[in-house]
C-alpha cells in the first residue's frame, strides 16, 4: 500500500534512543498520541497531522529509510555505519545517546596481536578497523552481552559501545581502543526529500533551528 505523500512517516530506534528522542521531537510539536510503550498499534500517530511515527529496532531502521517504507529515521551512528548501502540523507547530528565504539579486552597486549578473534555485533565495522591496522580477525557475531565472550573464552576482545565504562569494568574488561564517537543521527530517504519536500525541509528546519539553540550545552 503506498503512503500518502501529504504525511511523513518517522522510523525511530527502540529503547535508549527512542526515550531521548521524545523531548527534542516534542521541542519542535511531535508528541505520539498514543503511549507508545501500552499501544499494539505499529503506526503511531503524532500531535502533528503531517507526522506518523514507527517505533522498530536500531538495526532496522536504516533499512525502513533505505526503502522508502520510512521517510526519516532517527538511529546511532553506529548502526549507520554498520548499514552499507545508503538511499538516505544523513543530514543532522541529534547529539543524542552519546556514546563510543570501541575495542575492549582483558589486557592492552592484545592490540600487539597480529589475529585476533573479536566477538561484535558490527562485523562490517570491526573487520575494516582491524584491516586497515593489518590485523587479521576472526569474527565472532553476537547479538548481545558481548562483554561475556572474552570471559567465557569465546574471543580475544569485543568491539561494542561503551558509555560510562561501568559494564566493562563490572567484568573486569578494559577500553582498549575507541573507533569512533557514536550520537544519534536523523537521516531522510533521497526520493522522500524530493516527493515531500516542504514537509522535510519544514521538520529539518525546525531540528536544525532547536540545535543551534542547544549547541554547546551538555
Ligand atoms: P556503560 O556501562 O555505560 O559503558 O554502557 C555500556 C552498555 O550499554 C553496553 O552493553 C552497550 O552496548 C550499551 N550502550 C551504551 N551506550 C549505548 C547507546 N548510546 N545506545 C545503545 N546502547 C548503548
Amino acid at each position: 500500500m503506498p503512503r500518502d505523500t501529504d504525511r511523513l512517516t518517522l522510523a525511530v530506534a527502540k529503547g535508549r534512543i527512542f526515550k531521548e528522542a521524545l523531548p527534542l521531537l516534542a521541542a519542535v510539536g511531535i508528541v505520539p498520541t498514543e503511549d507508545p510503550e501500552k499501544s499494539r498499534k505499529l503506526i503511531l500517530p503524532t500531535s502533528d497531522p503531517a507526522i506518523e511515527m514507527v517505533i522498530v529496532r536500531a538495526t532496522d531502521v536504516p533499512t525502513y529509510v533505505d526503502y522508502g517504507g520510512a521517510d526519516l529515521g532517527i538511529v546511532g551512528r553506529d548502526t549507520l555505519l554498520e548499514y552499507e548501502a545508503g538511499g538516505f540523507y544523513e543530514p543532522l547530528d541529534l547529539r543524542i545517546s552519546p556514546c563510543r565504539l570501541s575495542v575492549a579486552g582483558a589486557t592492552p597486549e592484545l592490540l600487539e596481536r597480529t589475529r585476533l578473534r573479536v566477538a561484535t555485533k558490527y562485523p562490517v565495522i570491526t573487520r575494516r578497523h582491524f584491516a586497515a591496522k593489518g590485523v587479521q580477525t576472526e569474527i565472532i557475531k553476537l547479538y548481545g552481552s558481548m562483554e561475556l565472550a572474552p570471559l567465557v573464552g569465546l574471543a580475544d576482545c569485543i568491539v561494542d559501545l561503551v558509555d560510562t565504562g561501568n559494564t566493562l569494568r563490572a567484568n573486569g574488561l578494559l577500553e582498549l581502543e575507541e573507533i569512533c564517537k557514536v550520537s544519534s543521527r536523523l537521516i531522510v530517504n533521497k526520493a522522500s526529500l524530493k516527493t515531500r519536500y516542504a514537509l522535510a525541509t519544514r521538520l529539518l528546519g525546525k531540528l536544525e533551528a532547536l540545535l543551534a539553540s542547544t549547541a554547546g550545552r551538555p
